[in-house]
């Protein structure tokens, strides 16, 4: 896996962890909104790329469209982003296993674990955060919402049928789990005795009614 794919991953892995185990509080709110608005940018994003592509005439006329309805909601976004500050900190990356984000100090918001590799940058929420978080904090899941919004990678945090947060490693999965995943079959693909029964149901019921 190219090192873009795999911190593609551990940052999707991170929001929809977030998002699962985040208890409701004004942190989450707050959260939930910046991804709100991020959604529809990365909506509009993958228009424009589809857009693009097509070539014809009146793209420019939509273009111009896309970007006044863009502008709008980059304003809704920016104005809740003025609730963040962050100051920006070199370190020493962790090694982890392709996949798994690596854990955070509860207390101190730093990712915990051997370090190893290139330095990078990092983000730090600001000694008087405004929200606070259970898990995360708010500061780093915003600003990794913000980063795959501008990879385009955003619509890849799904959330699965029984309520469950995810990121989608390909575009096609939409279902959270394997155990998930064989559910959805079953709800589509009845059993022939399930089947049967229902035909057999109907049959009793219609009799109950002529009489
Ligand atoms: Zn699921």
């Amino acid at each position: 896996m190219a090192k873009n794919e795999i911190n593609r991953l551990h940052m999707g892995k991170l929001i929809a962890q977030y998002l699962n185990l985040e208890k409701p509080g004004p942190a989450r709110t707050e959260v939930e909104k910046i991804f709100e608005l991020s959604r529809q940018v990365d909506r509009l994003q993958r228009e424009y790329d589809s857009d693009m592509s097509d070539g014809s005439r009146a793209f420019a006329e939509r273009l111009y469209r896309r970007n006044a309805k863009l502008r709008s909601i980059l304003s809704a976004l920016n104005r809740a982003l003025d609730h963040f500050a962050f100051s920006p900190q070199m370190y020493i990356p962790l090694m982890t296993a392709a996949g798994s984000p690596a854990p955070v100090d509860k207390a101190t918001g730093w990712t915990v674990g051997l370090e190893g590799g290139h330095v990078a940058v990092s983000w730090k929420p600001q000694e008087m955060a405004t929200f606070k978080s259970e898990t995360y904090p708010a500061e780093s899941i915003v600003k990794t919402l913000l980063e795959l919004t501008e990879m385009g990678a955003l619509s890849r945090i799904r959330q699965c049928f029984c309520g469950k947060w995810f990121y989608a490693e390909s575009n096609k999965k939409e279902v959270c789990s394997d155990a998930c995943r064989a559910r959805k079959f079953n709800t589509n693909n009845p059993t022939y005795h399930q089947q049967h029964a229902k035909k057999l149901t109907k049959g009793k019921h219609a009799k109950t009614k002529k009489r």
